[in-house]
């Protein structure tokens, strides 16, 4: 248990929630979850399964009717053809991507995990018994395939992406997935693409599922970003039929099957998708952020091009990233994450996923704290 450091995103989600119950005016931009409420049909369909003698133990894979969904919205949006036995139901994308690498590490193998990454990938392969490999990605957050080339080695088995990204907003073009692939390809390796973010994209790059590029791919995604229900934890895999079948097995004795009721939730969630207006109350709040960084020379921002984060770089302060939040939460009472907890030092991570009203105000605090840090 040494090896492994606790949900850094969540910890920090935590004492910020911890401050406003005890009447702190927080404003927490720190956790990524959106503060709309689900979609009517989602929540009808939840509320109905209440009722419908969900009570009892059903398949570990999901219910029939939840594998179909995903079949037919994998087939529709992504035009990748899956047959039922080739999706797993999981507590969670992030029970997906656990399950995912505990079914395609053996001990000591190595994974990919581009850098900046989300806070789970690295310690899940540590549980998983295997070695994470940082691969650092471009300037621009962008994938530099010479330095996934250069860290591969005879052991590793995989490699993990995902975009849009947490926490950078990157979105690869289809040319360099395409160099993905054949590298893939070459090597030999398993991608685990993570696709949780695929509906939030501003700019005109479409999203395309590695699927759709490369056979030996196993998708996570799920809908907690896009129906807005992170508490409600329904995600899934998909990929080939031993991998799924491995990780049904490993989850019929981790969990069991996910939460009948919950499950209900996916066939709407799946088929709405992300409302549109939605993505625009989204890009409207981005906007605050890419304002509010043009009158700030200091901290600089590669525009995020998908999902919700603001991956700001304040090295110019030449504090690091904890002691920068810490600060900011203690004193100005906005709550960021650190960028070293996403492996990346110099950089803090801004959620806009909170109202306009609020995220105005934080960055009111956010001059104040930043002039104070000019002096
Ligand atoms: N992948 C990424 C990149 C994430 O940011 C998150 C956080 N929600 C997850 C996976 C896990 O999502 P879920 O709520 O479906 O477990
Ligand atoms: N993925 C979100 C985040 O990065 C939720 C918290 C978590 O599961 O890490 O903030």
């Amino acid at each position: 248990m040494r090896l492994v450091t606790a949900s850094q995103t969540i910890a920090l989600d935590t004492q910020a929630k911890a401050l406003l119950a005890a009447g702190h005016d927080v404003i927490n931009l720190s956790v990524g979850e959106l503060d709309f409420d689900p979609p009517t049909v989602v929540q009808q369909a939840v509320s109905q399964a209440v009722g419908n003698a969900s009570n009892h133990y059903s398949p570990v894979a999901g219910l029939q009717a939840s594998k179909q969904a995903v079949c037919a919205y994998e087939q529709a949006q992504h035009g990748v053809t899956y047959l039922p036995e080739q999706v797993l139901i999981t507590n969670g994308a992030k029970q997906a991507l656990y399950t995912t690498f505990l079914a395609l590490v053996q001990p000591g193998d190595e994974v990919l995990v581009l850098q900046p990454a989300w806070v789970s990938y690295i310690e899940q392969i540590k549980l998983a018994g295997g070695v994470p490999v940082s691969v650092e990605t471009t300037d621009q957050f962008s994938l530099d395939i010479t330095a996934m080339e250069r860290a591969m080695t005879d052991r590793t088995v995989g490699l993990i992406l995902n975009y849009p990204n947490n926490p950078t907003g990157a979105v690869y073009t289809a040319a360099l997935l395409q160099n993905v692939a054949q590298l893939a390809q070459e090597k030999k390796l398993w991608v685990i693409s993570d696709e949780i973010y695929e509906h939030i994209i501003y700019g005109d790059v479409p999203f395309i599922s590695f699927a759709k590029l490369y056979p030996h791919t196993v998708v996570v995604n799920g809908i907690s970003k896009a129906a807005a229900v992170t508490g409600w934890r329904v995600g899934y895999a998909a990929g080939p039929v031993a991998i799924i079948q491995a990780m049904t097995a490993l989850q019929s004795h981790l969990t069991g099957n996910v939460s009948n009721v919950m499950q209900a939730a996916l066939p709407p969630a799946l088929s709405n998708g992300l409302a549109a207006d939605w993505l625009q109350q989204l890009q409207l709040r981005r906007q605050l952020v890419l304002d509010w960084v043009v009158q700030h020379p200091a901290v600089q921002l590669v525009s995020p091009q998908g999902a919700f984060y603001c991956f700001l770089d304040i090295r110019a302060f030449k504090m690091d990233s904890v002691t920068f939040c810490q600060r900011l939460l203690t004193d100005h009472h906005v709550a960021l994450v650190p960028g070293s907890y996403f492996g990346r030092d110099g950089f803090v991570r801004l959620s806009f996923a909170n109202s306009p009203d609020r995220i105005r105000v934080a960055l009111e605090r956010m001059d104040q704290f930043c002039a104070i840090l000019s002096q």
